[in-house]
């Protein structure tokens, strides 16, 4: 028997003992598999990443997700009323945030008034850095350092496909399905309690992210103008940071400092140009 005729018997056997509802949603499975398929290998092109990229979940909800989260940070540890310290972390991070490769939102940068050395950024790109973290650094460079760092994870999108992964396939195929309800994501979203979204906002980045985040951050700093060594230094200050009484609350989010320093050097110095000493 030809594989082809034995296919159709197949059929024959095996499609009768399906109700016509249970053939919809196998149809649909298939659509959904091809589509899905078809998707990952076209996406959006990433100029951060250098990679094709799935994202389902537009910048308009993204920023809209960033709003309501921004609630809930803003309502846990209060921003700074200190207006020349957040005049320069806004400075700082405008003139950073120019040359990231994402452009498609507006940055915003806040300065947390509580004694932590912490920073993160939720999705919508919003930047938080905390004053017990800008009280430590030496310089705008360190600061612009830990700011880069943030814009870098933005710009290759992490943030979001952490969300977007949390939310999972049964969002992402009703999105692909049905195109008129995007806002099926954000919905999907704001059914996870504030708890669940803040363990999302707070958890640690993988090793590859953080690698990609510094790279970044190092080519925003140098295009913007500031002392690439300021990512390096900042490292070691967490470092340094990491063996004293209070582990750093940046490092839960931000892990792998010690492997960090060594890739952070390996790229400055080809940078320089030259094998340099640190
Ligand atoms: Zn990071």
């Amino acid at each position: 028997m030809s594989g082809g005729r034995m296919l159709l018997n197949l059929k024959d056997k095996i499609f009768p003992l399906f109700s016509l509802k249970e053939k919809c949603n196998l149809l649909c499975l298939v659509f959904l598999s091809f589509s899905l398929v078809g998707c990952a290998a076209l996406g959006t092109y990433n100029p951060a990443t250098g990679r094709r990229e799935f994202i389902v979940i537009p910048t308009e909800e993204e920023v809209s997700m960033g709003r309501s989260i921004h609630n809930s940070v803003i309502g846990q540890d209060p921003i700074s009323h200190d207006k020349a310290q957040t005049a320069r972390i806004e400075r700082i991070g405008r003139r950073l945030a120019l040359v990231s490769d994402r452009q498609d939102y507006k940055y915003n940068f806040y300065l947390i008034e509580k004694d932590v050395i912490n920073a993160f950024t939720t999705p919508g790109g919003n930047i938080y850095i905390y004053s017990g973290l800008v009280d430590k650094l030496q310089s705008d460079d360190e600061v612009a350092a830990v700011l880069a760092h943030e814009i870098g994870h933005c710009a290759a999108r992490h943030t979001i496909k952490r969300f977007q992964a949390a939310v999972g396939f049964n969002i992402i195929g009703g999105l692909l399905l049905k195109h008129t309800e995007m806002k099926d994501s954000t919905r999907s979203i704001a059914a996870l309690s504030s708890n669940a979204v803040m363990q999302l906002v707070v958890s640690a980045y993988s090793r590859k992210d953080e690698y990609q985040a510094d790279k970044l951050g190092i080519k925003y700093l140098d295009l913007a103008g500031y002392e690439i060594e300021g990512m390096l230094k900042i490292l070691q200050f967490l470092d340094k940071e990491s063996r004293g009484p209070k582990i750093p609350l940046i490092l839960r989010t931000h892990p792998y400092v010690p492997d960090r320093i060594v890739a952070v050097k390996e790229k400055i110095a080809g940078m320089r140009g030259v094998a340099q000493e640190f």
